[in-house]
């Protein structure tokens, strides 16, 4: 099964596609991830998402839709995926849909995980994030432990470069210009189920799977 996760920056879709990943046992995909991955590694490609990611932009389509393909060929792709992050503009969706349709699949169902914008921007400006094993830590709620450092490996955990205040009202922007079309698009399709990401992690992961039941997911 091909789920994708929808929604605003700071919606919550990594925290929720890492633990329905977990739960349906197939592999979790972030274009996010893959992006800060190749920066932290100096790639070309980190190269020239930095130069995106870091004023709050998208980067390219071409580039960000031959990452997927390539990831979802693998053969661990094979029994579906959680994508987190990608589509995220309509020619990304198209380009998805025609790509899965080649390959005898379908994009099964997209999750729009829905939240206030005050309490995402919130959210974003204490969200903390360990460079090393990626966890994720909200300052207020949910906290490292012990000071800045990681619960699970012990590095300490940063404030990303594009969770900046700045940086974060340039992102809604791109959201509600690019990424916000695709809500009528799959609405259209059929395939739209609304999740209310309020309340928490584990409020929001009921909301989902509650959303996922009703639709005989
Ligand atoms: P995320 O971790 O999903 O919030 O992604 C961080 C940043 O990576 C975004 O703000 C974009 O700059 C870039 N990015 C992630 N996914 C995509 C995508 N599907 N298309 C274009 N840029 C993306």
């Amino acid at each position: 099964m091909i789920i994708m996760l929808l929604g605003a920056p700071g919606a919550g879709k990594g925290t929720q596609a890492v633990k329905l990943a977990d739960i349906l046992n197939i592999p979790h995909i972030s274009t996010g991830d893959i992006f800060r991955a190749n920066i932290k590694e100096g790639t070309e490609l980190g190269k020239l998402a930095a130069s995106y990611i870091n004023d709050g932009k998208l980067v390219p389509d071409e580039v960000t839709v031959s990452i997927v393909e390539d990831r979802l060929r693998k053969p661990d792709c094979q029994n579906g995926a959680i994508l987190d992050g990608f589509p995220r503009t309509i020619y990304q969706a198209e380009m998805l849909d025609k790509f899965l349709a080649g390959e005898g699949k379908k994009l099964d169902v997209v999750i729009n995980i829905v939240i206030d914008e005050k309490e995402i921007t919130e959210r974003l400006s204490q969200r903390r994030v360990c460079p090393e094993c990626k966890a994720t830590y909200h300052l207020g709620h949910r906290p490292p432990k012990n000071g800045l450092a990681c619960d699970n490996c012990g590095t300490e955990v940063i404030l990303r470069d594009d969770d900046k205040p700045d940086v974060i009202q340039k992102r809604f922007k791109e959201y509600h210009e690019s990424t916000e079309p695709l809500v009528e698009y799959y609405k259209a399709k059929g395939n739209l189920i609304e999740s209310r990401g309020v309340n928490g992690i584990e409020q929001s992961l009921n909301n989902t799977i509650r959303a996922l039941i009703m639709r005989n997911f």
